[in-house]
């Protein structure tokens, strides 16, 4: 967007002009579905701003622009040259200033009260009570600023690119993610849960900040990913036996791994992506680290004994398996004239026996 927005600035107003992007949305969006987002008050639309102010300078042009898509990667010149100049864009540390100041005369506000839904309206409220400086101050929190740091580190040590912290967001809500396991995630990445240092704050609280077993300061970190407690070192273990039979090379969960596991990408030695083995890792890692939090929550909160080592092995089996199944049964309407590739019976934990017993293993699912 921002390529075709600077694009057409360099040629005189009166000269006709025609632009070549890879970007169907845009060239699709500007042609065809402009009328509707302005009707909508672009409450639909993603980088609102820089949308409208290319739409405005368009406009300004007193000649015949017309906007042509050409395939992206294809070895055209132009659009190469395109993908190298952003490329280069993207790696800069400090962004280039782009004026996105609309003249009066072209300023569009608000929706179409004929064209407003409830849906809409209910965004629109949203958007606006996002921007005020209240909204801002109290999403600034320190926590969360830590917590994306260390999901966004860990996703360009991974990747090989730094995610943008939106692309980080909507990878909590990734949709291979259980619904409770999305919300468990977003308080995560916001230290939203009370343990650690909430307490210290609370005058004859504090001792509730210390772990009970390793008696140590409490975090979320402690908890998922060092406690001494039974349970996160047995099912970590159990995670990465796992991982054994497959090619792609194991990844050990850490607290920014986590946070960072819907953007998952794994791929093979000529670059290829293998997307089941991605999915596998989402679901496997974040149904785990859920786990061993509910386990700390009925040992700590509901104070119930601590499982046997086999009984936390049993019962991330049932977990991971049930909800393997249900992908499974998901994956298969979705697709159902294709055959399953996995054996329904594969592995059974020793000494488990009923639902505690392996219906499935992971590593058998091929998607
Ligand atoms: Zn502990």
């Amino acid at each position: 967007m921002y390529r075709l927005s600077l694009g057409h600035e360099s040629v005189q107003k009166n000269d006709d002009l025609t632009i070549h992007s890879d970007s169907q949305t845009y060239v699709n969006g500007l042609t065809k579905h402009l009328a509707k987002w302005e009707d909508e008050g672009y409450i639909n639309s993603e980088n609102t701003e820089l949308l409208q102010a290319t739409v405005v300078s368009l406009r300004k042009r007193e000649a015949v622009t017309t906007l042509h898509w050409v395939k992206g990667h294809s070895g055209i010149e132009g659009n190469e040259k395109a993908d190298e100049l952003a490329n280069e864009g993207r790696l800069k540390e400090d962004c280039d200033e782009f004026n996105l100041n609309i003249e009066q005369n072209f300023q569009l506000s608000g929706a179409k009260l004929c064209k407003i839904t409830q849906s809409l309206a209910y965004k629109f409220i949203r958007q606006k009570k996002m921007k005020t400086l209240t909204y801002r101050i109290a999403l600034d929190r320190r926590a969360t600023r830590m917590g994306i740091g260390r999901a966004k580190a860990c996703a360009s040590e991974i990747c090989g690119k730094t995610p943008t912290e939106g692309m980080l967001w909507k990878s909590l809500r990734h949709k291979d993610l259980g619904r409770k396991v999305r919300y468990f995630l977003w308080m995560t990445a916001h230290g939203g849960y009370k343990v650690g240092e909430y307490w210290n704050s609370i005058p004859g609280y504090e001792t509730r900040g210390i772990c009970q077993h390793c008696g140590t300061s409490e975090s979320m970190e402690h908890i998922l990913f060092e406690c001494e407690a039974p349970g996160q070192k047995e099912i970590w273990e159990q995670t990465e036996k796992l991982w054994d039979n497959k090619p792609t090379p194991w990844i050990k969960p850490q607290f920014g791994i986590l946070l960072s596991c819907g953007l998952t990408d794994f791929k093979d030695t000529d670059g290829n992506r293998i997307p089941g083995d991605s999915r596998l890792y989402r679901i496997v890692v974040s149904e785990s680290a859920y786990l061993i939090w509910k386990m700390r929550n009925e040992r700590v909160i509901n104070e119930r004994d601590p499982l046997p080592s086999r009984g936390v092995i049993n019962r991330w089996l049932w977990t991971i398996n049930s909800r393997l199944g249900t992908d499974l049964v998901l994956t298969s309407r979705k697709f159902a004239s294709a055959k399953p590739g996995w054996s329904p019976e594969i592995s059974r934990a020793p000494g488990a026996s009923g639902a505690a017993g392996a219906r499935c293993t992971a590593a058998n699912i091929i998607m």
